[in-house]
């Protein structure tokens, strides 16, 4: 990769759990680019929803939630220990908080309404401007920037998403079933790409990667090649 090569603008998206923004974050950091982890922003503004009793059961307080979301300010600032971006919604830290299990159910739910979208997909375009950006989510190659650079849909296979999440949560203690998160990664599966508004799809000039059987490391490599080649 030469020094002066131009700051490219990449798109990935793909299914839930199946490794995006691990790869998201590694390949920023080898090529020195800021990542913007769209999904944290909707799981924000789920907890702010559900923070504020808008959700109940399987209704949503619209009316409510609209007023008041121009009052969400979400925004993601360095840890200075892991060197890894945090959320933060109204200046708190909420990046363990919205990676709860009770947030991921509720959160498919608040991404398919269209005025949440159109907020979040002004302040992810804003973020973009400048290039040097890796962005990752379910819509961001179709609909968020349609022009990026380059685009890649991730996806593997349903019991090996499960399995990597299963471990994550478990590793921060959080107490699950595998059969629970299967049930979470089909309904949200189902979800976002059945829902009216910005439906999961891959775009029509995406490149696939099906990471199954790959290590983080063989992902990279296959995808800094291809960021070689631009
Ligand atoms: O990527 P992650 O699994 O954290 O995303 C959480 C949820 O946010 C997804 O299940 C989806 O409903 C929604 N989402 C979306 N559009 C994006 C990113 C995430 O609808 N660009």
């Amino acid at each position: 990769m030469s020094k002066d090569q131009k700051k490219l603008v990449i798109a990935i998206d793909g299914y839930s759990s199946c490794g995006k923004s691990t790869i998201a974050k590694d390949l920023a950091k080898v090529l020195n680019y800021i990542y913007i982890d769209t999904g944290a922003m909707y799981r924000a503004v789920t907890l702010f929803a559900m923070k504020n009793n808008l959700i109940k059961n399987k209704d949503i307080d619209l009316k409510r939630l609209k007023e008041l979301l121009p009052q969400v300010k979400i925004t993601f600032k360095k840890n200075p220990v892991t060197n890894l971006n945090e959320t933060y919604l109204n200046g708190e830290n909420v990046e363990k908080e919205i990676r709860r299990l009770d947030v991921s159910n509720k959160v498919s739910m608040i991404s398919a309404i269209g005025f949440v979208r159109e907020r979040l997909v002004e302040l992810q375009r804003e973020m973009a401007k400048e290039g040097g950006i890796v962005m990752d989510g379910r819509d961001i190659g179709t609909v968020v920037l349609p022009d990026a650079d380059l685009k890649i849909f991730m996806t593997a296979k349903p019991e090996v998403r499960a399995e990597r999440r299963y471990k994550e949560l478990k590793e921060k203690g959080e107490e699950v079933s595998f059969e629970e998160i299967m049930k979470n990664i089909a309904d949200r599966d189902h979800m976002d790409t059945t829902r009216k508004e910005s439906p999961l799809r891959q775009a029509g000039d995406a490149i696939v990667l099906d990471n199954s059987n790959m290590t983080p490391e063989e992902q990279l490599e296959w995808i800094i090649d291809l960021v070689n080649k631009k």
